[in-house]
């Protein structure tokens, strides 16, 4: 069995390059799986599929390019007429801020009942794998903002591991997430140097060697990532782009 990689979203938080924010959709029979929902993931996910295929999502932290666009997506399924639940895993502070932000945002639809008309089954991911989406996933902290609550996803799906940094910068955290896998999907945000939050290309390539991995697809890609992209030795995502596993 092959997994499809498409990679909905591969900017940032600013959406440099037009670029749609994080969403990473992992597919195989019986698997269907979004990595990150950011705020602007909707349009994103509409433009390469039917949102009512998505079984599950998983989020690696919680800012707003990252989960802010669940409650579009469970709205949008509401209205078109989903009829099984989606479960939703992540940090354990998703589900609270989940609510504040689906108050904040339409608490018409979610505070009315029977909205929405489908169960939204909230899952803590964390070291130790759990099935979610028809894979096998766990979350592993990285370097980021703490208060975001960090990690790092292992998946696997198929007999094959795909690794996702979330946002992170360079620590001693990576190189075991990236460890086996066929696919290492890591952020780079910036293009020279890391900041306190976000790794750079430069850092990547300085620890390619502790990197025990296969493939490794740049993505969240920022506005100094993309004036160089001639000069990156990686493969890099775009937006709608997929990949067989
Ligand atoms: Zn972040």
């Amino acid at each position: 069995m092959s997994l499809r990689v498409t990679f909905v979203g591969s900017g940032h938080a600013f959406a440099d390059g037009g670029r749609a924010h994080s969403c990473i959709h992992v597919a195989a029979p019986g698997v269907s799986l979004l990595l990150d929902c950011g705020a602007a993931s909707l349009p994103a996910l509409r433009r390469v599929m039917d949102p009512s295929d998505v079984d599950a999502v998983a989020v690696t932290h919680l800012h707003g390019d990252h989960f802010g666009g669940i409650p579009l997506l469970v709205l949008q399924q509401h209205f078109a007429h989903r009829d099984r639940p989606l479960t939703v895993g992540g940090p354990a502070g998703l589900p609270a801020r989940l609510r504040l932000e689906e108050s904040a945002l339409y608490p018409d639809f979610f505070g009315a009942p029977g909205r929405p008309r489908f169960e939204v089954r909230p899952l803590v991911l964390g070291p130790v794998e759990q099935e979610i989406g028809g894979t096998s996933v766990s979350a592993h902290p990285v370097k980021h903002i703490p208060s975001a609550e960090p990690h790092g996803l292992r998946v696997r799906a198929g007999g094959r591991l795909i690794a996702y940094s979330g946002d992170a910068t360079w620590s001693d955290d990576l190189p075991p997430l990236a460890r086996g896998a066929d696919l290492f999907i890591c952020e780079a945000s910036n293009f020279e140097r890391d900041d306190p939050a976000h790794i750079s290309y430069r850092t990547l390539m300085a620890h390619r060697a502790e990197l025990e991995c296969g493939r490794i697809v740049l993505t969240h890609l920022g506005a100094s990532t993309l004036e160089h992209l001639d000069e990156i030795e990686l493969d890099v995502a775009s937006d709608g782009m997929t990949l067989d596993l």
